[in-house]
């Protein structure tokens, strides 16, 4: 270790930075967010770093009498002369001092920093790769949500109360673990304050039983795990077990806690796994039983999803859920086949509808998908291709529209199959594409020639 990390104090404290363009100002930002009391010296000056709050401004070259009385210093210049006599007259006097880029002329370093104040961690590879240093905390920064500050906040703020109803240390730590770990949390995390502060109080009075079940009703996407949430990843990691079903893709599932329970759901066309009302009891069978349960369900819960009946069940049982949206498979297919939903030389607006047959028969409303200008786009439509085509011709598109067939879209095994109304049916019986599929209908499908960028590479 060549560097000993610390957290310095320098709120309210009197500190010199020298420099006054971009890097100083960047500089001025930090002391002034930890509360330092900044006197800045350079010949020029930014505007905004003359004028920011609580900045002493000094239009001049630095001279040594900058230092009195000075508690911490930074060099920002780019003359390399000057940042030398800064560091060697502050080091004579026992004053901090950090020279921007020059690790030589250091007493201290400045590490990068990820910001979840009161939370904050700090990066460092002590001057060998500032580059790398970033790198790591930008991968840091996926993992450790922004509203973190406010979880740490909430913990600070109860931190006396849980002290005097928790007063066993060792059981004081596990109280705090369950917290983080838990329900609390997570009603901090979505900004429910009020409820996170109940069930504290909650758990004062009831010590040992303080694990709750909880359910994450969770959009995976439409299959490429890049395309995940922050959120969904971080309770995929989280949660004790993981209920999913047969749209969510195996590289995902791959991606949940390595020892969580993992129930396959999976519903596939007529041959029904589970029953939806099973499924329901299931989530609130696991719930009841204290764990933290992940309804892992692909592209959005609340498209085609049934994503609110499952949470009605639970909203009636008093189980406490939140529901993370994903990508939904219009969205994400659309994009990686490169047809835009809307585009304004083709359609102004998009319509998603479910093509399930019910006794042979789609019942939809074929007026309204028929209008001109419009895309429309069919989940589970593969197997009522025909009756689609055939009804939107008779209602009034004509024959040539424009019509695709994603299947298995963004995914390795993607494949777009194209034609019009007309043609489509007999391509797709020879073509023979697989479920999931996607039916996109309308001019925008033509633009795909132009921004089709995603090529499969089956593996
Ligand atoms: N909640 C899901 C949709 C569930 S309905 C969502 O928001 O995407 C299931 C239908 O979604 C499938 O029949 C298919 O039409 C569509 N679908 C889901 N993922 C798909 C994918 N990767 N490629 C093509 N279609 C997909």
């Amino acid at each position: 270790m060549d560097f000993l990390p610390i957290f310095a104090n320098v709120r309210g404290k009197p500190c010199l930075l020298v420099g006054g363009g971009g890097v100083a100002t960047r500089k001025a930002d930090v002391l002034l967010q930890a509360g330092a009391k900044l006197r800045v010296v350079a010949p020029e000056i930014a505007d905004d770093l003359k004028s920011a709050q609580g900045v002493e401004a000094i239009t001049a070259r630095f001279m040594p009498e900058h230092l009195d009385g000075m508690k911490l210093v930074i060099a920002a210049t780019n003359d390399r002369a000057v940042n030398k006599q800064v560091s060697e007259l502050a080091q004579a006097r026992n004053i901090p001092v950090n020279v921007v880029d020059d690790p030589e002329l250091c007493s201290f370093i400045m590490p990068a920093i990820l910001d979840r104040s009161p939370l904050m961690v700090a990066f460092s590879s002590g001057g060998a790769s500032p580059v790398l240093t970033r790198m790591m905390r930008g991968k840091l920064e996926t993992v450790i949500p922004q509203n973190y500050s406010r979880l740490a906040a909430f913990a600070e703020r109860f931190r006396e109360e849980v002290k005097t109803h928790v007063t066993n240390p060792a059981k004081r730590r596990i109280f705090w673990e369950s917290v983080f770990e838990g329900v609390v949390a997570e009603k901090v995390l979505t900004g429910d304050e009020a409820g996170a502060e109940a069930m504290l109080q909650q758990m004062f009075k009831d010590e040992d039983n303080i694990q709750r079940g909880e359910v994450y009703l969770v959009g995976a996407g439409p299959g490429d795990p890049d395309l995940l949430t922050f959120r969904a990843l971080r309770l995929m990691q989280k949660a004790d077990v993981v209920v999913y079903d047969a749209l969510v893709s195996k590289p995902i599932v791959e991606m949940t806690r390595r020892d969580a329970e993992r129930i396959y759901v999976g519903k596939r066309r007529a041959d029904h796994a589970l029953p939806q009302e099973e499924i329901n009891d299931l989530l609130v069978r696991l719930a009841k039983e204290g764990k933290r349960v992940l309804r892992l369900k692909g592209g959005d819960p609340f498209i085609f999803g049934r994503g609110g009946e499952e949470i009605e069940t639970l909203a009636a049982q008093g189980i406490p859920f939140q529901v993370v949206p994903g990508i939904t498979a219009a969205s994400g297919v659309a994009s990686y086949a490169g047809i835009p939903l809307t585009h304004r030389d083709y359609s102004q607006s998009c319509m998603f509808v479910t093509g399930h047959l019910k006794d042979g028969t789609m019942n939809l409303d074929w007026d309204a998908l028929a209008r001109p200008r419009q895309t429309v786009v069919v989940y589970m439509g593969l197997h009522g291709l025909d009756t689609l085509c055939a009804k939107l011709v008779e209602h009034g598109l004509p024959a040539t529209t424009p019509i695709a067939i994603v299947q298995h879209g963004t995914q390795p095994t993607q494949r777009v199959i194209t034609g019009t109304l007309q043609t489509l049916p007999d391509i797709a019986a020879r073509e023979q594409p697989q479920a999931p599929t996607l039916i996109i209908i309308g001019g925008v499908v033509t633009l795909r020639d132009k921004l089709a960028w995603f090529h499969p590479q089956p593996q």
